[in-house]
C-alpha cells in the first residue's frame, strides 16, 4: 500500500499524520484530483491506544468514504450502551455502534486514501517550514529527501511538536489522559459499558466488546473540573475492575492480550490554532477535536478532515489562501456549539452526586432516554439533559419531559 520513494517534485498537499483525520483529508483531496503525499512516522497497520468505539458520527464519516459496510463486516456491531452512575444506577441507551481495533480501522482509511490516488510514506517529520513564496517544506531525518508542497495539513494527533514549531500551539498540556488494555474473557458482555465512578470524575471507565471473547477495557479522565486532584490511571483502573461488579467478573477470569497503555487527549477544540496564517492548517486531535465528556474523537477527527479537504481543494483551485483563512471560522461555526454542549456535560459529571441524580431521572423517563440516545447520535445538545430542569420533575412536566 505504501510508496516509499517520495517524489521530489511539488506536491499539491502534504498531510502529516495518517490517523483518521489525516487519512480522511488525504482520501477526499485525492478524489478531487490533487497530488497528495500522506506521511506518518509509523508503517501501517500500526497500533493506537484508543477505546476502539465507533459511534454514529464516526460511522457517518466512514459511510462518506464508502467504508461503512467494510467496517461493519470487520468490526463488532453493538446496539446498546449501558451507563453506570457513580452509585451504580444503571441506564440503558439504544445506539448503533461498532467496535474495531484502531490497528485495522486506521489501515482501512489509509488504504482508501491510497486507492483514491494519494501516496503514503512512512517518515517522521521533524519540522514544517514555510517558504517566502508560500509553499511548504517538510523536513525529515533524511537530508536527501526534499518534501515540497503547495499546502500542508497537520494531523499529528496529541503530538503537537510540529504545531509548536509554527507558533500554532496555545497550550502544550493535554486536556486529559486515558488508558486501555486488551483482554480475553469467557464472561460475556454484549453492550458498551460505561461507568462514571467518583474517583475518576470527570471521566469514565469502560468495557467495549470487540467480538469473540476479546474486550477493550480502560479508563480516562479530563483535567478540566478536577480541581487540582492528581490522577493515577493504574489506580483508577484497579478501582474499576475491583469495585464495579461487571468489570470484576470479566477481569477475574480474563487473560491479558495487551497490557494497560495510556495516551494523552486534547479536547474541546482548544489549545491550538487551526491555521498558521499562511499555507498550513491543522485538524483532528492536534486541534483538540476530541469531544469533552464522551472522549469520542475518531468521528470528529474525520469530520475536521473532510472540512479541511473542502477548504484546501478550494484554495488549490483558486490559487488563493482565502479558503484556508476561512477554515477556523468555518469549524467554529459548524462544530463549536456542539463542543460547548459536551463541555457543559463534562462539568456536570465532575460532581458525582449530580451524575447520580441525572442517571436516576433518565432511568425513570422515556423521553429523557430518547434525549440521552440523541447525545450519542449527536441529535441532542447535551445541555438539554444536563440542566436543572431535568433534575426537577415539576419543571420537566411543564416541558413534557416525563
Ligand atoms: C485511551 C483512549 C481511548 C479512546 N477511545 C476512543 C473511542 O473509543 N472512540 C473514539 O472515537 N475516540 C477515542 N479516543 C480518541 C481518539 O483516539 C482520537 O480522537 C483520534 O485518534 C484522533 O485522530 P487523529 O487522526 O486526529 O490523531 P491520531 O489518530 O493520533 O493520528 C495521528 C498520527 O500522526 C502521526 N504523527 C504524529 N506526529 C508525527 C510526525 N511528526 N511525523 C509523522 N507522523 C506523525 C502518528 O504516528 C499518528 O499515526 C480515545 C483516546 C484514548 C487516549
Amino acid at each position: 500500500m505504501t510508496s516509499e520513494a517520495v517524489d521530489v517534485g511539488l506536491w499539491d498537499v502534504v498531510v502529516v499524520g495518517a490517523g483518521p483525520a489525516g487519512a480522511t483529508a488525504a482520501a477526499h483531496l485525492a478524489s478531487f484530483g490533487h497530488t497528495v503525499l500522506l506521511l506518518d512516522k509509523h508503517r501501517f497497520p500500526r497500533d493506537k491506544v484508543c477505546g476502539d468505539g465507533l459511534i454514529p458520527d464516526a460511522l457517518k464519516s466512514l459511510r462518506d468514504l464508502g467504508l461503512y459496510e467494510t467496517i461493519r463486516r470487520e468490526g463488532h456491531c453493538v446496539d446498546k450502551i449501558v451507563v453506570l452512575s457513580p452509585s451504580g444506577i444503571r441506564v440503558e441507551i439504544d445506539a448503533q455502534c461498532v467496535t474495531l481495533k484502531r490497528r485495522q480501522l486506521d489501515k482501512l482509511i489509509v488504504d482508501e486514501a491510497v486507492a483514491r490516488g494519494a501516496t503514503f510514506a512512512a517518515m517522521l517529520v521533524h519540522r514544517i517550514r514555510q517558504d517566502a513564496d508560500g509553499s511548504v517544506y517538510a523536513d525529515t531525518a533524511d537530508p536527501d529527501t526534499r518534501i515540497h508542497a503547495r499546502l500542508a495539513i497537520l494531523a499529528t494527533g496529541a503530538d503537537v511538536t510540529l504545531l509548536e514549531g509554527l507558533s500554532m500551539l496555545g497550550r502544550r498540556a493535554p486536556s486529559g489522559i486515558a488508558a486501555r488494555c486488551y483482554v480475553r474473557s469467557p464472561v460475556q458482555v454484549d453492550e458498551l459499558v460505561v461507568s462514571f465512578d467518583r474517583s475518576i470524575a470527570p471521566g469514565y471507565a469502560w468495557i467495549f466488546p470487540l467480538g469473540g471473547d476479546e474486550y477493550n477495557v480502560g479508563c480516562g479522565v479530563f483535567f478540566d473540573g478536577r480541581k487540582g486532584k492528581t490522577v493515577n490511571l493504574r489506580d483508577e483502573f484497579s478501582t474499576f475492575t475491583s469495585k464495579v461488579t461487571i468489570a470484576r467478573l470479566l477481569m477475574d477470569r480474563a487473560e491479558s492480550i495487551d497490557a494497560l497503555r495510556g495516551a494523552r487527549i486534547r479536547s474541546g477544540l482548544s489549545g491550538s490554532s487551526l491555521h498558521n496564517g499562511g499555507s498550513v492548517i491543522s485538524i483532528g486531535e492536534a486541534v483538540g477535536a476530541t469531544y469533552p465528556f464522551t472522549g469520542e474523537g475518531v468521528g470528529k477527527a474525520m469530520e475536521t478532515g473532510s472540512l479541511a479537504a473542502l477548504q484546501v481543494h478550494a484554495a488549490l483551485e483558486q490559487s488563493s489562501l482565502d479558503p484556508l483563512r476561512r477554515f477556523p471560522s468555518l469549524v467554529d461555526e459548524r462544530l463549536m456549539p456542539r463542543y460547548l454542549g459536551y463541555k457543559v456535560a463534562q462539568r456536570w459529571i465532575s460532581r458525582p452526586w449530580l451524575c447520580d441524580l441525572i442517571a436516576a431521572r433518565i432511568r425513570s423517563s422515556r423521553s429523557l432516554q430518547g434525549l440521552a440516545a440523541g447525545i450519542i447520535n449527536e441529535a441532542t445538545d447535551p445541555r438539554d439533559i444536563f440542566t436543572w430542569r431535568t433534575l426537577l420533575p415539576q419543571w420537566s412536566r411543564r416541558s413534557n419531559l416525563t
